[in-house]
């Protein structure tokens, strides 16, 4: 498949690339590996995209009991797995990073892109002679959802891998647009609506993603269902952070978060009640396991795997994810 005709718009700083998205119709490009693919299907058709990757110093990321970890928008998800704070500190970031599609896709696949994702659906994300089949849908300007039929609005899922992780870890981003800046916790990113569902304007850019110091006695973990183990999005993805008090691992507090689960990654709300108090163990974790499988609500969007088992699926992979959060939270 053959790219459009578009103009290919280069910026060198943040603001300057700001500046060139105002202009309307244009795309942020950074690594390209989701945007390039929905371009050449014609999912997106803009006139212009600004290349990112021209802007120097924005593939940093750094490490401070302070700050705690920094990570600039053009960092890869490569170079976050290869970070030895990060491995030390938020495995399940690595862990999260390493499930992206292929090797190839987290060398040049950027943190910034991976939490930009758009929502992908089965309907959708096919090229323009197959979905020609069908009448437009709400995500490509028509009137109608091929996915959940007689809905009024659009349902395409939100499928990256890495957001979970972050939001369990308490992450937020600093966005820069034309008329400045303001740092956002990072579930803020998201509108929850499959049709538009990354809360930016169109000026506006991720330009750093932060995340708390690692707290003591706290841990992550990220696990994801798929088919293959490579290439595929996730059917259903989970991340835990927990932290642990006394000798005998009480849960002082945890949090878990879903992706490939609705149109946005999705906290599950009370999650610590049931567990608070209590020593970790999976007895202990049936309530979260419950309220994850209850707040997960994922439709027929990726290849394979009916959303009923998917949906089921959430407490298998909640379950897996805060055993690899215990582990790390018990080793101090
Ligand atoms: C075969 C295949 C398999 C894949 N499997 C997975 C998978 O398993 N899990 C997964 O999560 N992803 C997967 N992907 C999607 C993609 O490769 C990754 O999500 C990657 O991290 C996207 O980053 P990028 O830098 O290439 O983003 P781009 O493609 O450059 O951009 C993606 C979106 O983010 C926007 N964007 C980019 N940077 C910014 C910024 N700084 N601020 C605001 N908006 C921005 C772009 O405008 C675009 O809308 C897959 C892709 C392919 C082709």
């Amino acid at each position: 498949m053959k790219l459009p005709r578009i103009d290919y718009l280069e910026a060198k700083t943040l603001p300057e690339a700001c500046a060139l998205l105002a202009q309307g119709d244009v795309l942020a490009c950074a690594g390209g590996t989701d945007l390039v693919p929905s371009m050449k299907h014609r999912v997106k058709a803009p006139r212009a995209v600004v290349n990112l990757k021209a802007i120097g110093g924005l593939d940093y990321i750094t490490y401070s009991e302070k700050d705690g970890l920094r990570i600039g928008a053009l960092a890869t998800l490569r170079d976050l797995q290869n970070n030895k704070s990060v491995q030390q500190k938020y495995p399940a970031l690595v862990q999260s990073a390493a499930m992206v599609g292929t090797i190839q896709l987290q060398n040049m696949g950027t943190v910034a892109g991976n939490l930009c994702l758009d929502t992908r659906c089965y309907y959708y994300n096919q090229s323009s002679f197959w979905r020609s089949a069908r009448p437009a849908c709400y995500k490509a300007g028509g009137e109608v959802c091929h996915v959940v039929k007689r809905s009024d609005h659009c349902w395409a899922c939100y499928s990256g891998d890495t957001a979970p992780a972050f939001m369990v870890l308490g992450a937020k981003v600093k966005v820069v647009g034309s008329k400045g800046e303001r740092v956002i916790a990072l579930k803020q990113l998201y509108s929850g609506d499959g049709q538009k569902p990354i809360a930016l304007a169109a000026d506006e850019l991720v330009a750093e993603i932060q995340v708390p110091a690692r707290a003591a006695g706290s841990g992550s973990g990220y696990t994801k269902l798929r088919i293959r183990k490579a290439i595929d999005f996730p059917l259903m993805g989970a991340a835990v952070w927990m932290q642990l008090e006394g000798k005998a691992g009480v849960v002082k507090d945890i949090r878990v978060a879903l992706t490939a689960a609705d149109s946005a990654p999705i906290e599950v709300p009370g999650a610590a009640k049931s567990i608070q108090g209590k020593p970790y163990s999976e007895e202990n974790l049936a309530e979260v396991m419950e309220a994850s499988y209850k707040k997960a609500r994922p439709v027929d969007c990726v290849i394979g795997g009916s959303p009923p088992y998917r949906k089921k699926m959430a407490r298998v992979f909640v379950k897996r994810a805060a055993n690899l959060a215990y582990q790390q939270a018990q080793a101090k």
